[in-house]
């Protein structure tokens, strides 16, 4: 029949994984996949809602896709992910009423329905929906990747935990990817197995808190367990797992990491604040000084020889509130704490949360962006120094694909190495001399 896909995808990993998940089910009905949506005949939106900006360039391509509908009705547009979420979609569907099938987070489901069994059932079928996109776990393990990143994927991205039940007081994907589910271990395990045996090399481990991997499962395993199994897996080189929360970091996770030789020390923990009122404001957990202690406690049980342990975080700028005292405190303990990573964001008012509700968004714009520089440039200098120390050494890198000219691969701590070569080094592992190191990626010789 000769029918096409096309994916869009924004935001995080975790719809990165989510749109090959969906790309894999639409090949196992017979799609293939279309470079241009122009091409194709069914469009998938995967759309992020975490802050307006990523909302609104959702819409923008929604109403992109409408000209293409109405020069051929028979196209099949499937709205999914967070601005779907997992309740009612109805408001969505009176105000884009082109749009064929709306699909939660992380659930194939709906449109392998409409596509296999046709409108009026896959309808009803919707109906009762899983709204909790649990995601179907027979057809999730094992998994077949989507035939262009089958025997090319070097890196991939496995879903743990799907959702997430904390409510930080800023934060919409509780309300749009619902309550924390951990998969059960077996079927991660057997879903890795299956991407090694398709060439994957490395596995990311993902969770809104993916420390409270298991959490959910009476006598369930615990993340530290979890990578203590895929470590056994035969072919695979490399694990991470991200994002965690300063709460829920223990010991027996760290010690994890320090034993096990594929487990990469590289830890995602994001603060979001370094000032007590703001963090109690986002309802996060902790104060600077428990942070401050945790990330002490990382780099004393992780930090031997060289490069030792990179740790990367999220900041908020501008919460309700924030004034230049608090923000100040942010920027000291960044100053002082010296990671290796910030994502940093200016806080957007998300619908339905604590802060939106209850907190006037009233910092200026303007006051939010020049906090953001701040932190910006001064994460640029942290990470040009910490960068430094790689010049002259030797370190391992997993090469994932090339980019242009040159091969790109990353070291254990995550630091992105471009490396020229005439030969084939997707998927190897190769000790890389660094031979030059800015802020954000190095250039290093065989
Ligand atoms: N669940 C993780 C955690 O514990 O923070 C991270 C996931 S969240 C999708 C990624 C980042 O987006 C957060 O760490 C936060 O810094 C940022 N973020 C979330 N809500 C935001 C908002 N309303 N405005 C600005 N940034 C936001």
């Amino acid at each position: 029949m000769d029918m096409k896909y096309h994916i869009w995808t924004e935001g995080c990993q975790m719809n990165v994984a989510d749109s090959q998940r969906l790309a894999s089910a639409l090949e196992q009905i017979g799609y293939q996949p279309a470079r241009q949506a122009e091409e194709a005949d069914v469009i998938v939106l995967n759309t992020c809602v975490v802050r307006q900006s990523a909302e609104d360039k959702a819409y923008g391509r929604l109403h992109s896709l409408r000209p293409l509908k109405d020069k051929n009705p028979r196209l099949v547009i499937n709205l999914m992910g967070c601005l779907v979420g997992v309740r009612s979609y109805e408001r969505l569907q009176q105000r884009f009423p082109f749009v064929d099938v709306f699909s939660p987070p992380s659930d194939p489901g709906p449109l392998v329905a409409f596509l296999s069994q046709g409108e009026s059932q896959a309808l009803e079928q919707a109906e009762t929906a899983h709204r909790f996109a649990l995601m179907d776990e027979e057809a999730a393990a094992p998994l077949l990747l989507p035939v262009e990143e089958r025997g090319r994927l070097i890196s991939a991205h496995v879903p743990v935990v799907l959702g997430c039940s904390h409510a930080c007081t800023y934060c919409i994907i509780p309300y749009r990817r619902g309550i924390e589910r951990s998969r059960p271990a077996e079927t991660i395990l057997s879903e890795v197995r299956s991407l090694v045996a398709q060439g994957v090399k490395e596995v990311t481990f993902l969770g809104q808190i993916v420390d409270r991997y298991g959490k959910d499962i009476p006598g369930g395993p615990d993340l530290a367990t979890l990578l203590r199994k895929a470590h056994e897996i035969e072919g695979l080189e490399r694990i991470r797992f991200l994002t965690s929360h300063p709460n829920w970091m223990n010991a027996a996770l760290l010690e994890a990491v320090a034993e096990l030789p594929k487990v990469m020390p590289h830890i995602e923990v994001p603060i979001q604040a370094g000032d007590d009122t703001v963090l109690e404001n986002m309802k996060r957990g902790y104060t600077a000084e428990q942070y401050r202690r945790l990330v002490e406690s990382i780099r004393a049980r992780l930090n031997g020889g060289f490069p030792g342990v990179s740790i990367a975080t999220d900041i908020i700028v501008g919460f309700p509130g924030e004034t230049e005292a608090q923000f100040q405190r942010t920027y000291d303990l960044l100053a002082e704490l010296r990671m290796d990573v910030a994502h940093l964001a200016r806080y957007s008012p998300r619908p339905d949360t604590v802060a939106h509700r209850r907190l006037p968004d009233d910092v200026p714009a303007e006051v939010k962006m020049e906090r953001f520089r701040r932190l910006e440039a001064l994460q640029e200098q942290i990470a040009a120094e910490i960068s430094a120390r790689y010049l002259g050494e030797t370190v391992p890198v997993l090469f994932e694909e090339k980019v242009k000219a040159r091969w790109k691969g990353r070291t254990p701590t995550n630091k992105l190495v471009f490396v020229e070569s005439a030969d084939d080094l997707r998927g190897r592992l190769l000790p890389v001399r660094i031979t030059w190191a800015g802020p954000w990626s190095m250039l290093g010789m065989l």
